[in-house]
């Protein structure tokens, strides 16, 4: 259990500046998600809480303490990444119980680690087994385990789903989910590109760009409240739709946001557009629609839509479904 600050965190490589004065704080027991474009920094930032990289510039607190200069080992945090790095040639327990033995844990102590945090992980049953006999979501949650008996402060976790397919990302997903019920005291900072984890697991999100914080908050909060164009395309699955120059003119802005679901479909609309395709994905359909210049507006309906390419659609958004953006991006107020 840790509460984290980071004060006016700077990191460079050489020259170049990647981190870029990141203010922030992680509430003890907080389960924070980073999102951000690919090389935005997650992953460096959380080597600079982990201790593996060094802090350029700025402070690092772990409950009001200064953690700059303290090393790797002794900060209590336990990192789990995206390749699982399980000893081959180890047992599932063995992985395990490794780094303790290093750290002279006792083994009656060893094996009641062990056994809770196979238990919290549901792979009590697989502890023999060595990493090759086990699947890819077993592997990572023995890697997952493996952090939990270290009994850390601080979980952080880099894209750690993402080598895995969409079932196995699915039933991984809901363990996390769980461990951070179960271990209610540990702050968990978790690296994620994907938009279901993010909404799902997070206390709050902090999204990132370019070495930057663009926004922390609730994952209602930055999907209902973005507080820039930035966020507003990054949060939410279809990426919110964006209109600009006439198509927005109705709306005194430079550029209006609305969500594939807040669009409705009518005899009548502020915008018509002809229908490209659809993506029929069982409980939802995606009704592509060329309106100009623009990117096509992706509109969703529920179940089946009965729209054939070529078609002409009027549509509009929802009453106060919408948001408005200046032309830096900033947001206007609500209408
Ligand atoms: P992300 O995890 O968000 O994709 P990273 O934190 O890995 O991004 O990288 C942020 C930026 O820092 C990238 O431009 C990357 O090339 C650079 N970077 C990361 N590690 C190093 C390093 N050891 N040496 C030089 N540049 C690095
Ligand atoms: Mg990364």
């Amino acid at each position: 259990m840790a509460h984290i600050e980071f004060r006016d965190v700077r990191k460079s490589f050489g020259a170049v500046e990647v981190i870029k004065g990141v203010d922030m704080d992680i509430r003890s027991g907080e389960f924070m998600v980073f999102v951000g474009p690919s090389g935005c920094g997650k992953s460096t930032l959380l080597r600079l809480v982990s201790g593996l990289e060094d802090i350029t510039s700025g402070e690092l607190l772990f409950d009001g303490e200064r953690v700059n200069e303290l090393a790797p080992s002794r900060r209590g945090v336990a990192m789990v990444f995206q390749s699982y790095a399980l000893y081959p040639h180890m047992t599932a327990f063995q992985n395990m119980a490794f780094g303790m033995q290093l750290s002279k844990v006792g083994k009656q102590e060893i094996d009641k680690r062990v056994h809770a945090a196979a238990g919290m992980l549901q792979i009590k049953g697989l502890l023999d087994r060595l990493p090759r006999q086990l699947s890819g979501g077993q592997r990572q949650r023995v890697a997952i385990g493996r952090a939990i008996v270290r009994d850390p402060r601080v979980f952080l976790f880099d894209e750690p789903l993402s080598n895995l397919d969409a079932a196995l990302r699915v039933s991984t997903r809901i363990e996390i989910a769980r461990l951070h019920d179960e271990m209610e005291d540990s702050t968990m900072i978790y690296v994620t590109h994907d938009q279901v984890e993010a909404m799902t697991l997070a206390d709050r999100i902090c999204v990132l760009r370019d070495g930057v914080v663009e926004q922390v908050g609730t994952p209602l909060d930055l999907y209902n409240s973005p507080r820039s164009l930035f966020v507003a395309g990054f949060i939410g699955s279809p990426r919110m739709n964006f209109l600009t120059g006439e198509h927005a003119e109705p709306f005194g802005c430079a550029t209006v946001g609305v969500r594939a679901e807040h669009l409705e479909i009518g005899d009548e609309g502020v915008w018509s557009g002809r229908v490209i395709h659809s993506e029929n994905l069982g409980s939802d359909t995606y009704v592509y629609v060329a309106l100009g210049a623009d990117e096509p507006v992706i509109i969703r309906r529920p179940g089946t839509a009965p729209f054939a390419p070529g078609e002409a659609l009027n549509f509009s958004p929802l009453p106060g479904q919408f948001h408005r953006f200046d032309a830096r991006g900033s947001p206007l107020p609500r209408q």
